[in-house]
């Protein structure tokens, strides 16, 4: 079996171009069991031109049509294809995960069909899924690497099934990906053909591995496989998949393995620390807080607050990464936080966004919006490139442009990795973005990203259309419109970030070092009103809205330097330069006579230079727009400064975040 239409670039770009935002599907299925409720990406759209607008355009265009092209080049589809007839003679290549690289760019496609219908996109993923389909054995069981070759499966595999599922197999990691991809593309398309897939891999996991006679008791050594379940119980709901996924966490750290890499060193009710693997790590929790919502258990609640906790005010980047080591792609002890050596996955960051929101989904409080605008405009889209088509795996805040920060011994974005879980897991993570714009509960609608562009709500009181006009990151001036509102009353919350009100993060690892005050204004349709924040962090703004009522947010928006807890050993001395939520960074090719390590930047005065061109010479040279912040000393001598994502698409070079004092 072949796949059908060869992917073409060129005819999808085209495709893309030409294709409207128009199709709205509101999600299926049970609720989520959250107190508040995301507003779906499907019913937000953001400006094409809006700061995420354009990274949505670039992964639709360049991301997902580039990692499709890999997944044919890299093999990824054959390992499919050999499992129609297995042979002593193939090679067990690659990763026993590669696998669910098919599986994320087929999620992060299906989001996009979800707002821009194409019949090219969607006959082309039909045809990869044949091929899926084609090689999942007669119960259920879908794992190429053991498949393809049942007499010599990939080394990492073991020679039965699940024999290495809680070390290196990742035969539950694969389901994982599998249901997040079939779930998406059901909700894009309405077919079952992934789904009924993804649930027939899940009934064999469910009925070989359980407490109950003749079952392995066994958890995942890579999680993902609690959320995932848990999204499909919500999608289809059938309890089942849902008490599969209580029973890994309510069994992890009590069966053989037991280690802190796999945070399976004690049952995760017992746990507070972020330990070990970061990204299993975030999995992990997020799953947590997923089923949690949904069964009530409020002793994984109180577990994932401490851990929270723990991260944020002692092992959390400036930049909203995690993960210090590169030993275990792990997270380091309390205040470990090195910056040129810093790991920070690119799919460690992707965890705490899913991590963030799911705490607000619980919580309603402004201060893990707060985080997540943080790793979102800093420590994910640092990367990818912005043109779509270059990718960091670790994401260092200090580079000598020698010291080889990648696995595959690179210290600049490259358009794919051997392991190539970062670019893949961007597919699916930039197309839902505007996800995370809006959140309702009732009549409340709370405002928890600020971007240009339009949605529909669905709220206690009925639907209402609105639209913000912003230019954010870039100022701090946000106008929300209401163009469709409800009958009666309603309220609109909107959030007052942490970082104009005083606060770098919440628990104070970070802090404001230069004593200025910012403050915000709100006004309804010209009239100024109260803006003191509520204690969850919203200004609240009850009335009986009319069609055009415009409700406006001034945040003073300049830059801040920020200073580091003195534990932090790596940042002792150091300062660095924050505005809004960008954390700036100072690039060799801005500042070519100056050694970027060694000068210092306290004692200057900053000024903004608005529209400052970067030319993407790793890419096709074009040119893209940030706004730079020159910082005067008072010998004439300028030091410039550009948002920490926009660096190194020059080439290796010298960068830094934390400047000398
Ligand atoms: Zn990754």
């Amino acid at each position: 079996m072949k796949i059908q239409s060869r992917w073409l670039l060129a005819s999808v770009l085209a495709v893309a171009l030409a294709a409207c935002c128009c199709t709205k599907k509101s999600e299926q299925g049970k609720s989520t069991g959250y107190p508040y409720s995301q507003v779906p990406f499907t019913s937000v759209s953001l400006s094409e031109d809006s700061f995420f607008g354009q990274r949505l355009k670039a992964a639709r265009e360049v991301t997902i049509p580039l990692a499709f092209s890999k997944c044919e080049e890299t093999g990824r589809y054959r390992n499919f294809e050999q499992c129609l007839s297995p042979s002593p003679d193939y090679p067990p290549s690659g990763f026993p995960f590669d696998d669910t690289d098919v599986y994320k760019t087929v999620e992060g496609a299906s989001y996009i069909l979800q707002t821009y219908p194409d019949e090219h996109l969607k006959h082309y993923i039909d045809s990869v899924l044949d091929i899926v389909g084609a090689a999942q054995e007669k119960d259920g069981y879908l794992y190429t690497p053991r498949t393809m070759n049942p007499w010599h499966p990939h080394p990492w595999s073991g020679m039965h099934r699940w024999d290495s599922v809680e070390v290196l197999s990742h035969e539950f990691y694969n389901l994982g990906h599998m249901v997040d991809g079939a779930v998406a593309h059901y909700q894009a398309t309405g077919s079952t053909k992934f789904l009924d897939i993804a649930k027939k891999y899940a009934e064999c996991v469910i009925r070989e591995i359980g407490p109950g006679e003749g079952q392995q008791v066994k958890v995942p050594g890579h999680q993902i496989a609690e959320m995932a379940l848990a999204r499909l119980y919500v999608v289809t709901g059938e309890k089942k998949y849902l008490d599969q996924a209580k029973f890994f966490l309510d069994t992890r750290g009590k069966t053989s393995i037991k280690d802190i890499y796999t945070q399976s060193d004690k049952p995760v009710i017992e746990q507070s620390e972020a330990w070990g693997h970061a990204v299993r790590a975030g999995y992990q929790y997020a799953g947590m807080a997923d089923v949690a919502a949904l069964t009530g258990d409020s002793s994984y609640i109180r577990a994932i607050d401490r851990i929270w906790k723990n991260i944020v005010e002692r092992k959390y980047y400036l930049t909203g990464g995690v993960g210090a080591r590169h030993q275990g792609e792990a997270f380091g002890a309390d205040y470990e936080l090195p910056n040129a050596t810093a790991y920070n996955e690119t799919c460690a960051a992707i965890a705490q966004v899913y991590l963030n929101q799911r705490m607000f989904l619980l919580h309603g409080d402004s201060k893990y919006i707060d985080c997540l605008e943080r790793t979102l405009y800093n420590g994910v889209i640092s990367g990818m490139s912005v043109d779509g088509g270059r990718f960091f795996y670790p994401n260092p805040l200090s580079s000598d442009g020698k010291y080889a920060f990648n696995a595959d011994g690179t210290t600049t974005r490259q358009p794919w990795f051997g392991c190539a879980c970062c670019p893949s897991n961007l597919c699916r993570f930039i197309p839902s973005i505007p996800g995370y714009v809006y959140a309702v509960r009732g009549d409340d609608l709370y405002v928890n990203l600020f971007a240009d562009g339009k949605a529909m709500v669905e709220t206690s009181k009925g639907k209402v259309g609105l639209h913000q006009e912003t230019s954010y990151p870039w100022n701090g001036d946000v106008k929300v419109v209401i163009d469709t509102p409800v009958k009666g009353e309603m309220t609109l919350k909107l959030r007052i970030p942490g970082w104009v009100k005083g606060e770098v993060t919440p628990g104070g690892l970070y802090s404001f070092a230069d004593g200025k005050k910012t403050s915000w204004k709100v006004s309804v349709n010209g009239e100024e009103v109260p803006s003191a924040p509520g204690a969850d962090g919203y200004v609240s703004i009850r009335r009986k809205f009319s069609s055009g009522d415009r409700v406006e947010l001034h945040m003073d928006m300049v830059p801040r330097t920020v200073v580091a807890d003195e534990k932090v050993e790596d940042d002792r001395g150091r300062i660095a330069l924050e505005r809004g939520p960008l954390v700036y960074c100072a690039e060799w090719a801005d500042n070519p006579s100056f050694n970027v390590h060694e000068t210092p930047l306290g004692e200057r005065d900053f000024s903004l230079v608005d529209d400052y061109s970067i030319s993407n010479t790793e890419a096709d040279g074009s040119s893209f727009k940030v706004t730079a912040i020159k910082a005067d000393s008072k010998d004439g001598k300028s030091l410039v400064m550009i948002p920490y994502y926009a660096w190194c698409h020059r080439g290796a070079g010298d960068m830094e975040v934390w400047l000398k004092k």
